[in-house]
């Protein structure tokens, strides 16, 4: 989508620090990070969110969880510590950006509820 941040940052239109990059997904850090990592996994794709997936997006889906997420958790270190995936989704879940999206939050101690 022409007008969609997400989309220009996966095209390399506008910079962004990236931190992994494949055929179906980008990470990059967070521009205003709420942990000492915070890194937003995107597909490749436009999927506005949750509620848009469809069957075909299978495949991106499961490779972020199965592939991408103990990947990155391992490079950044916090994959023994622990850490928080978040995927807000709509007005109620506080999505301000509309291409899909998971954040990939850790190194400190995380509280719940969130607010
Ligand atoms: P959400 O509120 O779940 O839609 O999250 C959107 C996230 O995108 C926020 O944490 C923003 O800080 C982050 N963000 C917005 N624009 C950029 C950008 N150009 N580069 C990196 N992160 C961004
Ligand atoms: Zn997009």
């Amino acid at each position: 989508m022409s007008d969609c941040i997400f989309c220009k940052i996966a095209a390399g239109e506008i910079p962004a620090q990236k931190v992994f990059e494949d055929e179906l997904v980008v990470a990059f850090k967070d521009l205003s990070p709420k942990a000492p990592v915070h890194v937003l996994i995107i597909p490749k794709k436009h999927v506005a969110g949750v509620n848009n997936l469809t069957a075909d997006d299978k495949n991106f889906v499961a490779h972020i969880f199965v592939d991408v997420v103990p990947k990155l958790a391992a490079e950044l270190g916090i994959a023994d510590g622990g850490f928080r995936l978040v995927v807000n989704t709509g007005d109620d879940g506080g999505q301000t950006v509309h291409h899909l999206h998971v954040h990939l939050l850790g190194g400190r101690k995380m509280t719940w509820p969130p607010g």
